[in-house]
């Protein structure tokens, strides 16, 4: 396993963009944590009740475990995330076509604006949010063009093979494969492209279908990104050894075809992107197990139920919802806000000898 740079990382992203990481105590300004990290992501859960039973996430009896909240109570919550700085959304979950209320969701959010600019200056007017999607795909091909009309920016659709029969096997699923293919290009039709497809890869399971996968991309014109398998499993399957590593899937690939790095579109990126040696292709590896990068962390989560968690692998998330449903004032709820986001970790510690497993599985917290 790759030795862990996030406490360097860390420090760089004290320095950050507008030189004010040492101000990150302060109590008003832009959304920052006590390591200077500007936090401009917000990923949503909309439900944790997912139509699929990936074996990898979970086991296969357990259902949804938390409340789902009015979707009037999502907006008001991003609203307060916007207004110190958020402009970046992903609505999550669980699955999140099945929550009745998301189009109009994405609506709300389309008329939302960022409240700083990004060098982390108050705006005077400020820009549309980046509002992004992660399904399964299954309900895609209906959704696909309200989503869009609503105001949707981009889509992530997860798929773990692409052939039919191993992808049944996973998603546990019958006819899944075809489903989750019309969903996607029907996503491509109605100008929802470029579709990023996310792959979890695990060794001895479905690691044969890599060089698929690139073929994949150049065919459909996807963007293909494998995501090193974490331990947030519902049944605590995880050891190191099946997780298939950044410079393994990089070998595999160029002995497919000659990969040819791109650049980061932006410093946070998580992906390390490529194509091959044609220009045809793209492929995205997010390395959270080898590679970590905590050190850009933009993020925070807010789950289904309203609370949230400052990194996937926290020991307990704050219920900005129970603020809220005790009659908070948008003052307030951003003071709580301001309060939980400085206690936000450094970093994972996953593969080390005190890792614990976080307080929630994937599924359940908002992938
Ligand atoms: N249902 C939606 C979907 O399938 O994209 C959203 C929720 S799902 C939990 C979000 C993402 O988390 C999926 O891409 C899934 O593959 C990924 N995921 C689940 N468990 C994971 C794990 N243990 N390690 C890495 N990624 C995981």
């Amino acid at each position: 396993m790759m030795p862990y740079t996030t406490i360097g990382d860390v420090a760089t992203a004290e320095r950050t963009e507008d030189g004010r990481g040492s101000n990150a105590l302060q109590a008003g300004g832009r959304l920052r944590d006590k390591f200077g990290r500007a936090i401009t992501d917000l990923r949503v859960s909309v439900t944790d009740r997912c139509n699929y039973r990936c074996v990898y996430c979970r086991t296969g009896n357990e259902g949804a475990q938390f409340t789902e909240l009015a979707i009037a109570d999502y907006l008001r919550m991003v609203r307060r995330f916007v207004s110190l700085g958020v402009e970046k959304i992903r609505l999550t979950g669980g699955e999140p076509l099945l929550r009745r209320g998301l189009v109009e969701m994405v609506s709300a959010l389309a008329q939302m604006r960022t409240a700083y600019t990004p060098d982390g200056i108050p705006a005077e007017i400020g820009h549309p949010l980046d509002i992004a999607l992660t399904t399964n795909g299954h309900l895609l091909e209906g959704l696909a063009k309200p989503l869009k009309d609503a105001g949707l920016n981009r889509i992530t659709v997860s798929m773990d093979a692409v052939d039919s029969e191993t992808f049944t096997a996973i998603t546990r699923v019958p006819r899944s494969f075809d489903r989750v293919m019309a969903g996607i290009r029907q996503a491509k039709e109605v100008g929802l492209g470029p579709v990023k497809v996310n792959c979890v890869l695990l060794r001895g399971f479905n690691d044969s279908q890599i060089e698929q996968f690139a073929e994949f991309s150049r065919r459909e014109g996807v963007i293909v990104r494998f995501i090193e398998f974490m331990p947030l499993e519902e049944d605590r399957s995880w050891k190191p050894e099946t997780v298939i590593q950044m410079d393994e899937l990089v070998g595999r690939l160029n002995a497919y075809r000659p990969l040819v790095e791109l650049a980061p579109n932006a410093p946070s990126e998580t992906a390390k992107r490529f194509t091959f040696d044609d220009g045809l292709g793209e492929i995205g590896i997010i390395a959270p197990v080898s590679r970590p990068f905590c050190g850009h962390c933009s993020r925070v989560r807010l789950t289904s139920d309203g609370k949230i968690r400052t990194c996937l692998f926290s020991q307990s998330d704050h219920d900005l919802y129970g603020e809220l449903a005790r009659g908070g004032t948008d003052e307030e709820l951003d003071a709580y806000i301001r309060k939980v986001v400085m206690r936000k970790e450094a970093r994972h510690h996953i593969g080390e000898p005190d890792f614990e497993k976080p307080s929630r599985n994937m599924v359940h917290i908002g992938g």
